[in-house]
């Protein structure tokens, strides 16, 4: 993988980046950057496994269903300044993809607040568009279903996707972000180290 490579795709689509080795120092350059606001979390393991609601909530009001589970949270997340989200993949060549159950996180990177971060482990990394996809179902979507205790194949099986027709399905819409939203800064933290699912 060539992160210089993915920074130059990921910035001619008009996507601001940053890279740091450890989580550390993403962490820190979060804190550091985000201050005196609010800010929306989405759904995320990646940002769970960082630690950074209990690095920026000193500094910040932050809304996340993940400390306060709530539809009523989810709502309060969609008002904030600064929303920050993790990723089920990206490509090399600059795209981003997510898969959403109720839409909040979809909805909030395309028409959401002014700031916008994507925090993004190496593990998220995939070459191309058909990859991310094949990811964000076959690898993302049977973990997150596990996690959230959907009655799913894929939650029992564990092993691919399904295209189930269940009431559980976590899958309700895919979201390719082929350019940064227009009237969005929008910013992709890469970390050199596994993250979430
Ligand atoms: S479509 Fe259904 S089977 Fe496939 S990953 Fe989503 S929830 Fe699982």
């Amino acid at each position: 993988m060539d992160y210089e490579t993915i920074r130059k795709n990921f910035e001619s689509h008009g996507f601001s980046t940053q890279f740091f080795a450890t989580n550390e120092e993403a962490k820190a350059y979060l804190a550091e950057t985000v201050q005196r606001t609010t800010i929306g979390f989405g759904s995320s393991m990646t940002l769970q496994e960082l630690g950074l609601y209990e690095a920026l909530e000193k500094k910040n009001t932050i809304a996340w269903h993940m400390k306060t589970p709530s539809m009523y949270v989810r709502r309060l997340a969609s008002h904030a300044n600064v929303y920050i989200t993790s990723v089920n993949a990206v490509t090399e060549t600059g795209e981003i993809v997510n898969i959403d159950r109720i839409g909040n996180r979809v909805a909030m990177t395309a028409f959401g607040p002014r700031n916008c971060y994507y925090i993004v482990g190496k593990n998220k990394i995939t070459k191309n568009v058909a990859e991310a996809l094949h990811r964000a179902k076959h690898v993302a979507g049977p973990k997150n279903a596990q996690r959230v205790k959907s009655e799913t194949p894929c939650a029992v099986l564990g092993d691919k996707c399904y295209d189930c027709n269940v009431p559980g399905r976590i899958c309700r819409m895919t979201m390719i972000t082929e350019r940064a939203p227009y009237g969005m800064q929008s910013e992709v933290i890469f970390i050199d180290q596994d993250l979430g699912l």
